[in-house]
This record gives C-alpha cells, structure tokens and sequence, in this order.
C-alpha cells in the first residue's frame, strides 16, 4: 500500500496511538479523544468574475473543546478533503495544549485552487464562507486563522463578514488579521520564528553550532519564508529552498533575501538564479544538517526517509512525515520535533492576538517575541525531559504532553454523557 492509500487521520491516530499507550489510557477515552466534536460540510455558491456561478465545498470541524475555544486555520486549495481537514483539527488539540494555550482545537478549508482566483472572486468565497458559519464560529466558540493559501487580507474579509452579520466589531473572531484591525505584532513571522527557536534549543542539545549548520527548507510561503530570514540572522547557513515550482541548492549558502525578493516579484521561485534548480524530492534529501519540509502533509515517507541526510528534521508544516518514515528516523537515530511543537509558534501567537483584541491593548514586538520564546522553550524542555527519561521519541514525547493536558482538562470538567 502506498503512503498516498493511508489518510492524513489515519497518519495522525498512528501517532496518538503510540503515546496513547504510554499514557496508558482506556479504550474509553481514546474513543473521545479521537472523534471531532463536530464536522461541517457545506456549498459555497459564488459568482466568477465573468457572471457564471460554481459552487465550492466548505469545511470546518471542530475537534475538542475540553480546554477552550477551539482554534485552526482555514485552508485553500485544491487537495482540500473532510479527511484532512478533521486530522489537522485533530493536530490543532494537541498542539494548543503542548503549547499549554486555553484552546481546543479546529480546521476548515475551501477545496478551490486559489491561482485561479481574482481578489475580488476570493473575497466572496471568503464572505460566504464567513457567513456559514457564524453561528459556530467567535472568540469564545471557534476562532480561525491563516493556513495554506490565506492570508492576512483573508482574515480581514472573515473578521467584516461576522462582525457585519452580528452587528458589532469582532476582532477577537479570527487571527492573523492585518495590524490596521486588531493583528498582533510579530503574528505574520511567529511560526516561522518558532520553528528557528525549536532547532536552535535542539541543535544546541545535539552539539551543533549554528554558524556551522546548514539548512534545507522545503515550502517558501508563510512558515518557510520567515524560517529561512530568521536560520540565517541567527547565522546559520540556508543551503535549500523550495515551493510548487521546484527547489533550488546552493552549497555556499542562498542568498535569502535576494530570494523573497524574486518571490514577490515573480510570485514564485520560479527563474530563481541563487542556486542550482533541483526537484523537490532531491531538496529533501540533499546535503545539509537541519532539514524544515514546511509545504503540505506526507513528503517523508518510506521511500525516500532513509536518504534523509539531515541529523535534525523541524516540522514546520503539518503532517509532513508518515509514521513509517518517522520509524526510519528513530532507528537511524535522525530527531524530529514533531509539527504540534516545531510550527506551535504561530497559534501561540494567535493566542497574544486574541488576548490583545479581548484587552484593546496591544504590545511591543519585542514583548510579543519574548514571551513567544519563553513559552516555546519552557514546553520544549518539558518533551525533552519526558523523552529522555522514558528513552522515547521527542515525537512520542510530544503527544503525551498534549494528551495529558487534554485528558486531565476532560477529567476534571467530567464528561456529560
Ligand atoms: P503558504 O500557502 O504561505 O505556503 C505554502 C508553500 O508551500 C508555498 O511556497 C508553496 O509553493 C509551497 N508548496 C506547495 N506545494 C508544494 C510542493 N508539492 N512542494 C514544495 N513546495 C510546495 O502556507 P504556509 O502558511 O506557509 O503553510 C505551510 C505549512 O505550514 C502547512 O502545512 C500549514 O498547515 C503549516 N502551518 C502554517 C502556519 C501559519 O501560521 N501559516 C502555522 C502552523 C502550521
């Protein structure tokens, strides 16, 4: 069987499994745990610029509640499926908690490809998306943000719609805003950002100096983008960068921001001349220390994890490496922090958004930045305590800190069942 023919939920309760059983829960609470609260599928009717009208389909499913609102980002593209968006809510859960957030987790997404898209096309799809749901949706029931294909301007057309249809300003609805309507300073870096501090604490763990360290990094949008500026100010050397275009290498180093230049002129990689063009597959195992695939799911697989050169892997995306991969790794002795951690940085940031548009008060970049980091490296440090003391994976490690969090939260409310 492939690792296409397994689903992204089914990836994901592999892992949940594992540190289910070192957790030692019952059969009773794995049942909760692994079914969403709720799962909505819905028409998304809008007018193309041309007149005609098609019809998209919508998701968002809301995993737990057990510590909060539950909180996810919403996805555009093409491979949008129910499977997938209910394992990334299923992933928001536990990542919320690992990063010790009062939030439970969601997902939603739009199955559209949004390169054929006008603005003024996706701003309805937006709107009417928006206003599906708005009777699940608020700061204290369901709060999105940006994910693959969304961006801040998105936000903003969500944060309108629901304001405009409950008859007052919600900031507090959606993060990743824009700063001119409630976003949070540091916001548009954050996952990025804790991406370089997770390999930076693990690195220096392993024995490696950063000024000596290269770095491949697959996906050039938000999470990689960021990650590759900040690797580098941090004086690493970026040796690989990729997006749907192709990847390109440099063994001396990329020249990054010559790199988000030509991406923003071109709106892609594409013609990138800092570096030799590879494919993508070639980028993930070319030579270099630190390895970040910050794209879309399943890219570490059983083919090609044991050509994996790479000593650390950073999951900046989410759902990047298929178990089978993830048990080439552990016997080839390669780490992996796992995505609930490695890209945590973003919702945690999400959380200072929300806390601030609650507060109407809004803080320095640098207080945004450092609370980021300690918050980051105080949960870190915990799943690297638990995983050298159990000799288990940081993955495993990571699951078990999230899943403990959540089931004593479920614990101590009691289930009304
Ligand atoms: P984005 O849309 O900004 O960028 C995605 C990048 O991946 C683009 O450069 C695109 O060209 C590239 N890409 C797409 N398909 C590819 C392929 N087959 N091979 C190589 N590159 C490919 O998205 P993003 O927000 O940067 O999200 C990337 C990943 O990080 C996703 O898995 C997302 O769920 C995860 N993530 C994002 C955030 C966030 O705050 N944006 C937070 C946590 C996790």
């Amino acid at each position: 069987m492939s690792t296409r023919d397994v689903s992204v939920f089914g990836d994901a309760i592999t892992y949940f499994n594992e540190a289910a059983d070192q957790l030692e829960l019952d059969a009773g609470m794995r049942q909760i745990l692994t079914h969403p609260s709720r799962q909505i599928i819905f028409s998304i009717p809008f007018q193309r610029d041309t007149g005609e009208f098609e019809v998209y389909t919508g998701y968002r499913v809301q995993h737990s509640f057990a510590r909060g609102p539950a909180k996810g980002g919403i996805r555009y593209h093409p491979g949008v499926t129910l499977d997938e968006v209910t394992a990334l809510a299923f992933w928001m859960t536990w990542k919320c908690a690992v990063a010790d957030l009062p939030f439970g987790g969601s997902k939603g997404g739009v199955t559209c490809d949004p390169a054929t898209l006008s603005m003024n096309e996706l701003e309805r799809i937006t709107r009417r998306y928006a206003a599906e749901l708005v009777e699940v949706v608020g700061p204290d029931k369901d709060v999105p943000a940006p994910d693959v294909n969304t961006t801040p301007q998105i936000m903003a057309w969500f944060m309108d719609t629901y304001s405009m249809h409950v008859r007052q300003n919600v900031p507090g609805v959606v993060t990743g805003k824009p700063l001119e309507i409630g976003g949070s300073r540091g916001r548009v870096e954050a996952t990025g950002r804790g991406v370089t501090i997770c390999a930076l604490d693990q690195m220096k763990r392993m024995g490696m100096t950063p000024e000596k360290a290269s770095v491949a990094i697959q996906g050039f949008g938000n999470v990689g983008t960021y990650a590759a500026k900040l690797f580098t100010e941090r004086g690493c050397k970026v040796v690989g960068i990729s997006d749907i275009t192709g990847a390109y290498y440099n063994a001396k180093g990329i020249d990054v921001e010559a790199a988000i230049k030509h991406a923003a002129h071109h709106r892609s990689l594409e013609g990138f001349a800092g570096g030799d063009h590879i494919s993508n597959g070639d980028l993930l195992v070319a030579a270099c220390d630190v390895l970040v695939p910050a794209a879309l799911e399943k890219v570490l697989t059983s083919e090609n994890a044991s050509k994996v050169q790479a000593k650390l892997i950073v999951e900046g995306a989410n759902g990047p490496t298929t178990p089978d991969a993830a048990r080439i790794f552990k016997e080839r002795d390669i780490k992996v922090i796992p995505d609930i951690m490695g890209n945590a940085g973003g919702v945690t940031v999400s959380y200072f958004e929300w806390a601030q548009d609650r507060m109407g008060y809004f803080w320095k970049e640098s207080e945004v930045n450092e609370r980021l980091e300690e918050r980051l490296l105080d949960n870190l440090h915990e799943i690297q305590a638990i995983a050298e003391s159990r000799k288990i994976t940081i993955r495993v490690a990571t699951y078990m800190l999230g899943i403990d969090r959540v089931v004593k939260a479920l614990r101590t409310r009691g289930i009304y069942a």
